[in-house]
């Protein structure tokens, strides 16, 4: 049996209850190194093998993944935040079912949801934005089209972006060309929730330079909305005059 596993953020007390005891149980691990926080290794049963895949192919996890079901043997593949997000469990989960593994998956809390926690912010404030769009820029891996974060603007949405902050002067220049006010509030949180967290914040014009300042390349979130702003409309319900299943309002 293999357990895809959602590790959480970066803190490790910010994996679940079920994913703990799951790599508590494992005979076998295998981490995504480049991002995961090897402390939540800590947790693993003495004598578990423990692979790190940022030096593994697609192949070598999967052929990892077959011996140790051939002994019978359980193992997890520990992927960063949820593994629905950018995790590349699909082409691995394709692999087992050909082979007759059986698998499951235990989610995890992503980093946007770690990012939203460390900026203390809602990004869906009632009359500001209602929406999320979570992308990408264009990398080595390409977005299709149709899906560019200059056509996302248009919305003027609360936004989230993975895998692009190394392309900080392209993101702003698209989300600006796109449709976003250039004083628009953003922010770039850098290893949301880990000890050496960075929060920049910034209006959109500003967070190129600001972002660049502070060294920031990889492992970041780029978040930009007015849900960062001041102005918001407060919530129907909490609103004391309005009713709802639970509580009349007056
Ligand atoms: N499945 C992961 C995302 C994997 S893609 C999740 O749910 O979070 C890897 C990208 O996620 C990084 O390039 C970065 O953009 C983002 N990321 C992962 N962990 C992060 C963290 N702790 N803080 C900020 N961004 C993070």
């Amino acid at each position: 049996m293999v357990h895809f596993v959602g590790a959480g953020p970066g803190a490790p007390d910010l994996i679940t209850l079920r994913g703990r005891r799951l790599l508590e149980t494992a005979d076998v691990i295998i981490y995504a190194g480049s991002l995961v926080n090897p402390e939540l290794l800590s947790f693993a049963k003495e004598g578990c093998r423990i692979h790190n895949s940022a030096c593994m192919n697609l192949e070598q996890v999967i052929e990892v993944m077959k011996q140790a079901e051939a002994e019978g043997k359980t193992t997890v593949r520990l992927h960063t935040g949820d593994p629905s997000v950018y995790g590349a469990i699909r082409e691995q989960i394709d692999l087992l079912k050909r082979d007759g593994i059986s698998y499951d998956v235990c989610p995890g809390v992503s980093s946007f949801f770690g990012a939203a926690a460390s900026l203390a912010c809602e990004y869906t404030l009632p009359e500001v934005s209602q929406s999320i769009i979570i992308t990408r820029m264009s990398g080595r891996t390409t977005v299709p089209d149709g899906e560019s974060v200059r056509s996302f603007a248009a919305h003027q949405a609360t936004m989230i972006l993975f895998l692009s902050v190394g392309m900080i002067e392209d993101v702003v220049r698209e989300l600006t060309e796109g449709g976003y006010q250039p004083d628009t509030p953003a922010a770039v949180v850098y290893k949301a929730t880990w000890e050496d967290e960075k929060i920049v914040r910034a209006s959109l014009d500003e967070l190129a330079e600001k972002v660049q300042a502070a060294g920031i390349k990889k492992t970041a979130l780029i978040i930009v909305g007015k849900v960062l702003g001041d102005d918001y409309a407060l919530s129907k319900l909490y609103d004391k005059h309005f009713t709802t299943e639970y509580r009349r309002g007056v």
